[in-house]
């Protein structure tokens, strides 16, 4: 990376943002980058949404700061939305944060918390999975199957149990084998055995799989399996819906593609919409009651909660309900994937995969056609063609294998621009690859 794209603002060059509209940011000159990542798979209701800006000014104009414990209208209101329209009923206590980080990070302490309070002080592992990403504070690194974002870090980051993501395209017993939910279950099975149950406070991991991969989705029957073998060895499952969370991928969270409810869910990024730093932790009485027994509590961060953002995030699902997006979500995503399938006819596209508006597009490693080798990774010539060409889609992958796109524009995206996204990644992808 050169130095002038080390990122600190003031000292980097990149692309400048003066606005955003819909499914375009809008640069200083006027022109136009559509925002077929939303982001970093963020942006669910489009950009520019003025309903969001009056919320958050009328927070601001109510009031500053009031400490994370206390409880002001924006917050009560967030609460109110998200257990009454969102949270599956279980998960009634509700944690607040700033981010999909930190609200991993809170997670994972409840889970171990937990254990602790109940006597089981042992119990306190927390089992991730090879291929994943759950944020970049120190713990959630250590935890994450991320290895580009782990560079340099490797001597602070702690180890973790690790399980192998379920991949069916790169299952051992061969591609999308009939017995695949099978080899990844015995996986899980023997690193609960080679743990011991008794340390295992919780697994975390991510319904399907975002940038570390590029929405992998698991076999059809991986997580009901996972769910139930968790529960017989007293093991949380913590699910991160930080990305594939508050519609994403054509449901509510992820996760009810399959029907498990989590222990603990983690929510952000979708939860505002992008328009404030929000994230949130969202678990059961009986998780919490142990803890809360013992006179513990779990230490907020200083913006955990904050007035405003939670002012962004009411708006933010407000509009969600209000124009049917989560179901939007599903069927422009099942129309979008259809043409992003057609991709699949080009030597150097693997895979199209994902659910909802969470589309992964996995590149053969080189450019010499070469499957699996460690490859010249040419994900991130593509990102830069589809850029250059005006469209934003994201990189995904964790530095080795796979090479892969994620597509995930905001709900609202149009017929015409699901058009324009899908040439622009064909050419784009022909241009690095050659036709
Ligand atoms: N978890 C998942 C699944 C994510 O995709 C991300 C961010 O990309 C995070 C956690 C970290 O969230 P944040 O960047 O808001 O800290």
């Amino acid at each position: 990376m050169a130095l002038h794209n080390w990122p600190f603002l003031g000292r980097s060059q990149p692309p400048a943002v003066t606005g955003g509209s819909g499914s375009y940011l809008i640069q200083a000159d006027g022109s136009k980058i559509l925002d077929a990542a939303g982001g970093a798979i963020v942006v669910n209701i489009g950009h520019g949404r003025v309903e969001v800006a009056e919320a958050v000014a009328k927070a601001t104009r109510n009031g500053g700061y009031v400490v994370p414990t206390w409880m002001t209208p924006e917050r009560e209101a967030l609460v109110e939305e998200l257990t009454n329209h969102w949270l599956p009923s279980h998960l009634s206590r509700i944690h607040l944060t700033s981010g999909g980080s930190e609200a991993n990070e809170a997670a994972m302490k409840i889970a171990v918390q937990y254990f602790a309070a109940k006597g089981q002080p042992n119990k306190s592992r927390i089992i991730s999975r090879s291929l994943s990403y759950h944020g970049t504070t120190i713990t959630t690194a250590g935890v994450s199957g991320h290895a580009s974002r782990k560079r340099g870090l490797e001597a602070i980051l702690d180890q973790y149990p690790s399980i192998e993501t379920p991949y069916p395209l790169r299952c051992p017993l061969g591609q999308h084998h009939p017995d695949a939910a099978d080899y990844y279950i015995d996986n899980l099975k023997a690193v609960i055995d080679a743990e011991g149950p008794e340390n295992i406070a919780a697994l975390i991991a991510e319904p399907l799989n975002g940038s570390s991969g590029g929405a992998i989705t698991p076999p059809e029957n991986y997580w009901p399996r996972v769910s139930q073998i968790l529960k017989e060895n007293d093991i949380l499952l913590i699910i991160d819906e930080v990305m594939t969370g508050f519609g994403r991928t054509g449901r509510r969270f992820g996760i009810d593609h399959w029907e498990v409810v989590p222990d603990i869910m983690v929510g952000g990024k979708g939860l505002s919409g992008g328009y404030a730093p929000l994230g949130g932790v969202f678990t059961t009485d009986e998780v919490v009651a142990p803890i809360a027994a013992r006179g513990e509590g779990l230490m907020f961060f200083t913006y955990s909660a904050h007035s405003a953002a939670c002012a962004a995030g009411v708006a933010a699902l407000n509009i969600l309900e209000d124009e049917d997006l989560v179901v939007a979500s599903a069927t422009k995503g099942a129309d979008l994937f259809e043409r992003l399938r057609r991709l699949e006819g080009h030597q150097a596209v693997r895979e199209v995969r994902g659910l909802g508006l969470m589309i992964g597009i996995e590149l053969v490693a080189d450019m010499s056609g070469d499957l699996d080798g460690p490859g010249e990774r040419p994900g991130a010539k593509v990102v830069a063609e589809a850029l250059r060409r005006g469209v934003w889609v994201y990189p995904a992958g964790d530095g080795n294998v796979p090479d892969a796109l994620l597509v995930g524009p905001p709900f609202t995206i149009t017929d015409v621009e699901m058009h324009r996204l899908t040439r622009v990644v064909a050419e784009s992808i022909s241009a690095v690859y050659g036709d």
